[in-house]
């Protein structure tokens, strides 16, 4: 029976018109792109595996331990009080992916993308070696062709052990695999469940992810404007396309009764048989195109054998394919660059003039006050100190105002470790003529460590009524500037 609805010639590069998956074996296209892209790939994929060995300051170069919510990055710590730094630096991530989206184009999806870089220059170069290449004679031996999934899957388990030493430290990890699996099931579930996830993208899902599933790829439309650099075809040069016969300087154009000047376009299809999306970029811009270059290769062949100019297909605008002038002084570029400008701005103030100590002190619970034997007002207090430094450190406390007040805690200097948290109870002492007629007084402490590096806080205390200083006592406990 004839189905009502007939589908769409085409919903999806990947899709026959049957609903099943049209699986692309891409013919790779070794121009000069390929080469360039090639020895990025493999500087990153060096990269990669190397950073969870490189130390620097005696710390791992990148450790995300979110365990204990530190955050390593190039030689600097960030603890959990650093959560507006790590935040700005995140917003400060996705303008600045968004103004090289609007300059460039997808060129992190061609070039950078792991997904990319992984599928092209290490599985899919793997598949071609054990299964042959598409379109070649030439086929390896058979025995070869089974290895493929055990090499997938030693691969994406390498990967995997990888990926976790970004989160547990090389150290860790390395003690990690010399025991059973049973010491540490939580961290083996996750190198499981990564590995797998690897195997089925690299094996199975492939383009997949770079069409239907990659939030980047589907927000390609608002990202990009008719002035971003995109891989395109240069249809006032290639059309009409048309086939050129062997031995006839006429060329004809499919479909066409009558031979016609034609473009430079000879619909050879490389670029299309080339394309790991399944696309034909003649078609125009497609959210399918991650921009790997391989169409710009084919076609730069195909008009260096038929000695015509090379750039049928080619990096550029929408704008100057359409012969009008580009300009970089775009709306959206100017936008993303003040954007990125302020928060690389706010992330330099605050990374210099970050505090080696974080200081909070708050009043005790409880009895706001009591009175001594020496008539003395006395307040609980609770301080806590974050040693953000990579020592130990000792630091002393003491009341600077109101003169003759005290600070007594158990300990005091206090040690704090390196990159912890210490939280200590203890009392400030004060006169009680310094409490004013609503029963407040204003007070400020310094916390100074061995180098002489001081850092001032500021709160209210609670008394009695007297007829000194005074403020209101909701007055919040506040930091105060370092010296
Ligand atoms: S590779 Fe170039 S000449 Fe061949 S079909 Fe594509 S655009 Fe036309
Ligand atoms: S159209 Fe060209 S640049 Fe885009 S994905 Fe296909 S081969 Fe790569």
């Amino acid at each position: 029976m004839e189905s009502l609805l007939q589908p769409e010639a085409r919903v999806l590069s990947t899709l026959n018109s049957d609903g099943s998956r049209r699986w692309l074996t891409p013919r790779p296209s070794r121009g000069r792109f390929w080469h360039r892209r090639r020895a990025v790939a493999y500087g990153l994929i060096t990269l990669f595996v190397g950073l969870p060995y490189l130390r620097i300051n005696d710390k791992p170069a990148v450790l995300l331990d979110i365990v204990h919510r530190e955050f390593t990055l190039f030689g600097r710590t960030f603890l959990p009080t650093d959560t507006p730094l790590l935040a700005l630096l995140i917003v400060g991530v996705f303008v600045a992916v968004f103004f090289a989206t609007a300059v460039l184009g997808r060129v992190w999806c061609g070039w950078g993308c792991p997904q990319t870089v992984y599928l092209e220059f290490v599985f899919r170069p793997l598949e071609r070696l054990l299964q042959g290449e598409p379109g070649s004679p030439r086929k390896p031996a058979a025995w070869l062709a089974p290895l493929k999934l055990p090499i997938y899957l030693f691969l994406s388990a390498l990967l995997a052990h990888t990926f976790l030493a970004y989160f547990v430290g090389i150290e860790t990890l390395l003690g990690w695999v010399q025991q059973s699996p049973l010491r540490h099931p939580v961290p083996f579930m996750v190198m499981a469940v990564t590995t797998g996830l690897m195997m089925f993208d690299f094996a199975f899902f492939r383009e997949q992810m770079c069409i239907i599933a990659c939030p980047y790829g589907r927000m390609q439309s608002v990202m990009l404007d008719r002035g971003s650099l995109v891989v395109g075809y240069d249809r006032s040069r290639g059309e009409p396309r048309g086939k050129v016969k062997r031995g006839d300087v006429r060329l004809k154009i499919a479909g066409a009764d009558e031979p016609r000047a034609v473009g430079d376009c000879v619909d050879c299809l490389r670029c299309v048989t080339t394309c790991p999306t399944g696309i034909d970029i003649r078609d125009g811009l497609q959210m399918e195109c991650v921009a790997c270059t391989q169409c710009i290769d084919a076609c730069d062949d195909v008009m260096t054998k038929l000695k015509r100019p090379t750039g049928l297909i080619r990096y550029a605008s929408q704008r100057s394919m359409e012969g009008r002038p580009g300009t970089a002084f775009r709306p959206r570029v100017l936008i993303y660059s003040v954007m990125l400008l302020v928060i690389i701005g706010a992330l330099a103030t605050l990374l210099l003039t970050a505090s080696p100590v974080d200081v909070r002190l708050l009043r005790g619970r409880g009895q706001p006050y009591s009175i001594g034997t020496d008539g003395r007002v006395m307040g609980t207090v609770q301080l806590k100190l974050t040693n953000r430094t990579d020592r130990p450190a000792a630091y002393s406390v003491r009341v600077i105002q109101p003169v003759g007040g005290e600070v007594h805690l158990d300990e005091n200097p206090m040690s704090v470790e390196p990159g912890q948290m210490r939280t200590q109870g203890g009392s400030v002492v004060l006169g009680r003529d310094e409490f004013g007629a609503l029963g407040t007084c204003p007070v400020q402490i310094e916390i100074t460590d061995a180098s002489g590096s001081t850092k001032r806080v500021s709160f209210t205390a609670l008394g009695p009524a007297g007829t000194g200083r005074s403020v209101e006592p909701s007055t919040p406990i506040r930091e105060g500037g370092r010296k």
